[in-house]
């Protein structure tokens, strides 16, 4: 009998997440050379100058190690937020904050509950940790269903994740929503609020979660990152922001120099840089209602995005139109790992790339 070493029981529900195809892979593998990405939700219009400026700054730096407390990055974000500095974690990405989250949080047996249609790495980093994740499904008009996970609440829950704008379907559960949903989960259940896609809302009935926070709320945790709107996608920077007592315990388990050196001060300089953050929300508005007006003309039903994507019912082709987009050049990200079968998400890119990418659609769909 061969023995092998056996990973620890909790890796076994696990599906490997495959993230977005790199470019440079699709090239490779299908002998392409102009490939466009919009599978992954990044800034098609590259990176905040001002980041740019401050990592070439930072860049005789790298020699010693990084500040471990970040210290400047959080005081610049609990300055720029109007809380406490020991009410900010930073880390390598958001994705590192919800592992330290599950970490610091959940123990074996310990529930969890998110959406279906959501976030794949809370099921990872559950399961990891033995938890126990219950998914509830999406209410009609592909939103978050709040009273669903109200609904599924025991004695042994200890995490919600509500991930608004959601991923992969760009909905929104609205302040009003969320104020009633915080008022009816116990204390003993952290509500994780990811707000990856935050500096992209338009919409005046979106949920002013600090507002939780300024109150004294010990049960909520607040994610961001500078991935999405900031374009700093590679550089890995996220940050998130909660009760003392609920920061605290990150602090223990935290990799010991987790944000590097130029994320730091890309992270300071991002935070300054409204002129990029505005060009970049205004140009996504606009693709965003090119493609909403591109999809009503192809007779395709779509979800109300508040982010930098949109989720599109292809139907149950959708798997042979995102293999046939792929061989074209253009990368969209499909959804059955997020219960979504029949659905793509689609990035909203340059006006050329969204251009290009409903002409080959329209091709594909008329190819059929
Ligand atoms: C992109 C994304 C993240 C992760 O962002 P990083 O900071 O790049 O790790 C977290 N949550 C959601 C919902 C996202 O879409």
């Amino acid at each position: 009998m061969s023995k092998t070493v056996r990973p620890q029981p909790g890796l076994d529900p696990i599906v490997t997440y495959i993230p977005g195809k790199p470019i440079e892979d699709v090239k490779r593998e299908l002998g392409l050379d102009d490939v466009i990405k919009l599978a992954s939700n990044e800034n098609p219009l590259g990176v905040s100058p001002k980041a740019l400026a401050a990592m070439r700054e930072a860049l005789p730096n790298v020699n010693l190690y990084p500040d471990g407390a970040s210290y400047k990055l959080r005081q610049a974000l609990a300055d720029h937020f109007g809380l406490l500095m020991d009410q900010v974690a930073v880390g390598n990405g958001a994705d590192d904050l919800i592992l330290e989250l599950s970490m610091a949080y959940i123990g074996e047996g310990d529930q969890v509950i998110a959406s279906y249609s959501s976030f794949p790495l809370y099921d990872i980093y559950t399961h990891a940790m033995r938890g126990v994740m219950i998914k509830t499904p999406l209410a009609p008009g592909y939103r978050i269903d709040l009273d669903a996970m109200a609904a599924a609440i025991t004695h042994r829950t200890k995490m919600i994740y509500v991930c608004n704008p959601n991923n992969p379907t760009g909905t929104i559960v609205t302040g009003e929503e969320l104020d009633a949903f915080v008022e009816r989960v116990p204390d003993h259940v952290l509500i994780v609020i990811d707000e990856a896609y935050y500096e992209m809302v338009e919409d005046n009935a979106f949920p002013d979660s600090f507002s939780y926070l300024r109150a004294g709320a010990r049960n909520v945790f607040i994610l961001r990152t500078f991935s999405k709107a900031y374009g700093l996608a590679g550089l890995r920077l996220g940050y998130g922001f909660g009760h003392l007592d609920a920061v605290a315990p990150l602090r223990k388990i935290k990799p010991a120099f987790n944000v590097n050196v130029l994320a730091q001060a890309a992270g300071l300089a991002a935070l300054e840089d409204t002129e990029f953050l505005e060009h970049s929300v205004a140009m996504n508005c606009t693709g965003r209602h090119y493609l909403y007006r591109e999809f009503d003309r192809l007779g395709l039903d779509y979800a109300q995005s508040h982010t930098n994507f949109v989720l599109v019912r292809i139907g149950p082709s959708a798997d042979y139109v995102q293999q046939t987009l792929l061989h074209r050049g253009i990368i969209v990200r499909p959804c059955a790992i997020y219960n979504l079968p029949e659905f793509l998400r689609i990035s909203i890119g340059t006006p050329e790339q969204n251009a290009r990418f409903v002409a080959t659609l329209e091709e594909i769909l008329q190819g059929q």
